[in-house]
């Protein structure tokens, strides 16, 4: 069999790592771009010397040079937490729509089939719930979240036009909230706030009154639901996450019960355009993919913690 080749973009970061480390599993040879805004070589490192895996130190929204052929591209650069992107709205904006067009390109040119990482912020403040991918979505586009929820959803329009004008292979997944280890313990999220909180014997910082609500998905669950898509036939987006949905305040209580903390649970203002719930359906994935998550929460968040642990407490 002719062995594959994939390029991950955004391959040093939290998610782009550990599809790396899959793809690399399969027997596939990978071609890691990343410009190391928010992702880190500290991610990819075990990688190195491994004759299969090629790193580029590149930025996206310029034009992208990989030799040879190339089968799959997952297209996953993009800061990706709320904290990052505030800081870096016009990279944001820029390596979703020039990023995307590029990557896209690429996969015209070489005749690969593209996977593109997209969001459950495309719904953005939901009125249905759970969402389901057929719901179009709730966005304020001049918002602070917008720089995200925008650049994602031009990224999932212009990787339609290429199927349907250009006859690339596509595939989009909307992924919701993942957690698991390689996520920054700065990166703002909700999760390593709090682990790193009370490693540190702060407060913990709930924003709002905490009834806001997320469902959490362990990142070995997300990965094989993205490589079961890269493999499936399906054009339209499908939802992977884990539809185990809980209060914010109700998420935190848990962190600090499973870290035996004495922190205390503070409460600050709830950022502008957060959303009020979030619970992925995984109907669509379930049918065609035959994928449901096996993770349970308490069970990733030890994982998660031992993580954060030796990089706190090293
Ligand atoms: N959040 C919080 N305290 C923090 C960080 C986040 O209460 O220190 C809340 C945030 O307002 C949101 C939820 O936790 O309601 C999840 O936030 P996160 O940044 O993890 O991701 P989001 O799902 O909003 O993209």
């Amino acid at each position: 069999m002719i062995q594959k080749t994939a390029v991950v973009t955004g391959g040093a970061g939290f998610l782009g790592s550990h599809l790396c480390d899959r793809l690399i599993s399969e027997g596939m040879k990978v071609v890691c771009i990343d410009n190391l805004l928010t992702g880190n070589l500290n991610n990819i490192s075990h990688l190195f010397g491994n004759e299969n895996f090629t790193f580029l130190k590149h930025d996206i929204t310029n034009f992208i040079f990989v030799p040879g052929n190339v089968d799959y591209i997952l297209h996953f650069a993009s800061p990706a937490s709320p904290i990052d992107y505030l800081k870096l709205p016009i990279q944001t904006l820029k390596v979703g729509s020039l990023g995307t067009h590029k990557v896209l390109g690429l996969a015209k040119e070489k005749n690969a089939r593209i996977l593109l990482a997209s969001t459950s912020e495309v719904y953005g403040d939901p009125e249905i719930h759970p969402q389901e991918e057929t719901y179009w979505g709730n966005v304020n586009p001049i918002g602070p979240r917008g720089v995200y929820d925008e650049a994602k959803r031009f990224a999932e329009a212009i990787t339609m036009a290429y199927h349907r004008y250009h006859g690339v292979e596509t595939r989009i997944v909307r992924i919701f909230n993942t957690y698991g280890p390689r996520m920054r313990l700065d990166d703002g999220r909700a999760l390593p706030a709090f682990v790193g909180q009370a490693l540190r014997g702060q407060d913990i910082t709930v924003f709002g009154d905490g009834s806001q609500t997320r469902s959490f998905c362990y990142v070995s669950d997300l990965v094989e639901g993205i490589y079961r898509l890269l493999l499936s036939d399906e054009v339209e987006p499908v939802n992977i996450g884990n539809p185990d949905e809980i209060t914010i305040k109700q998420f935190a209580e848990e962190v600090l019960r499973i870290m035996n903390s004495k922190s205390k649970i503070i409460y600050q203002p709830l950022p502008q355009d957060d959303p009020k719930v979030r619970q992925p359906n995984i109907e669509k994935a379930k049918r065609i993919l035959g994928w449901q998550p096996k993770i349970d929460r308490e069970e990733g968040l030890k994982i998660t913690i031992e993580y954060f642990k030796n990089l706190v407490l090293p």
